[in-house]
């Protein structure tokens, strides 16, 4: 069977490399970013630069969406030129950014009226799982069309999972969040007590990332730490739209999140400095309280 033509959407720190493994799998893109000069390499590797989302979407079989937030993807696929303006009926629009759940079945019911289905596909495993292709995504939306899709997921991602109905797959990157954050607030805890105490953090993060404490968190983010880079594999005032999903969400179903809550009131200090800094710098609030900052020797 021929290839789907894929339409790409929003080139950003996740978008560039999932569209270059998709590139890299043998799939014609076209490909859309708002800022242009970071869609002109993608000519270099063979793809369609278009002009507008609408563009990226006509005669395309499958379009991803990963822009920043709900009114964001409502507007690049909603929007005057955008994706539903120039997706033909039969077309699945993949949604990967992360949004929320109610506000992806309006956009799943809107799309259904004009022959257009749906997908929502958020990832997790952060800038390094997009490099190298070992996402985890979580899919909400008609069966037939995530089998449709599934290969593509594979060129993006290891670990895909079908959740259920539209929205499915947003909530449960939101529940992902959550473990998300404990974990940057489990890892800034333990590297502030150790730098305090007088440890070698290097050290330090080489005798317990492996253990039972271990996370993604601790052994993405804690090195990043101590080498004091605060560059961004995920900016907290996205990690901060998140946690607002999340807590919203539990708000909705009368669930309490206290340790999520937490990161968020912890997150503001760091959004008062630079929202652009990457979620690691969760811990620089703790580093004030503390009196030090935990650093490699
Ligand atoms: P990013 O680097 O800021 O990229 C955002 C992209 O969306 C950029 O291409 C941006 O265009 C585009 N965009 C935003 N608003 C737009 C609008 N109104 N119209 C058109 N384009 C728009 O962010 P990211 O880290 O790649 O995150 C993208 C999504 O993935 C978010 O929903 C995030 O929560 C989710 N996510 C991120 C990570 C991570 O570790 N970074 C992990 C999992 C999920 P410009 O270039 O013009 O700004």
């Amino acid at each position: 069977m021929e290839k789907a033509r894929i339409g790409f959407v929003g080139l950003g720190i996740m978008g560039k490399p999932m569209a270059e493994n998709l590139i890299k799998a043998g799939y014609q893109l076209k490909v859309y970013n708002r800022t242009r000069s970071k869609a002109e390499p993608f000519k270099a590797l063979g793809a369609t630069v278009s002009d507008t989302p609408k563009g990226a979407a006509i005669d395309s079989d499958i379009v991803i969406t990963i822009v920043s937030d709900t009114p964001d993807v409502q507007q690049v696929v909603l929007g005057p030129d955008g994706v539903a303006e120039g997706a033909r009926r039969g077309c699945i629009v993949v949604d990967m950014s992360t949004i929320s759940p109610e506000a992806t079945r309006e956009i799943a019911a809107r799309l259904e009226a004009r022959g257009i289905e749906m997908l929502d596909a958020p990832v997790t495993g952060g800038q390094k799982g997009a490099i190298e292709g070992t996402l985890s995504i979580m899919v909400g939306g008609k069966k037939e069309a995530f089998d449709k899709c599934l290969p593509i997921f594979q060129a993006m991602g290891k670990n895909i999972v079908y959740m259920g109905g539209h929205g499915a797959g947003q909530t449960a990157k939101l529940c992902n969040q959550i473990l998300c954050s404990l974990t940057i607030l489990s890892m800034a805890e333990c590297l502030v007590l150790g730098a305090k105490a007088g440890l070698d953090l290097e050290k330090l993060l080489q005798a317990v990332s492996g253990g039972a404490g271990g996370s993604w968190s601790l052994s993405n983010l804690g090195p990043k730490v101590i080498e004091g880079d605060f560059s961004p594999g995920f900016m907290v005032k996205l990690h901060q739209k998140d946690i607002r999903l999340v807590l919203d969400l539990a708000r909705k179903l009368g669930v309490a999140l206290p340790g999520t809550a937490l990161v968020n009131q912890l997150f503001n200090l760091v959004e008062k400095e630079d929202g652009s800094l990457g979620n690691q710098a969760l811990i620089k609030p703790l580093e004030k309280l503390a009196g030090c900052e935990a650093r490699k020797k």
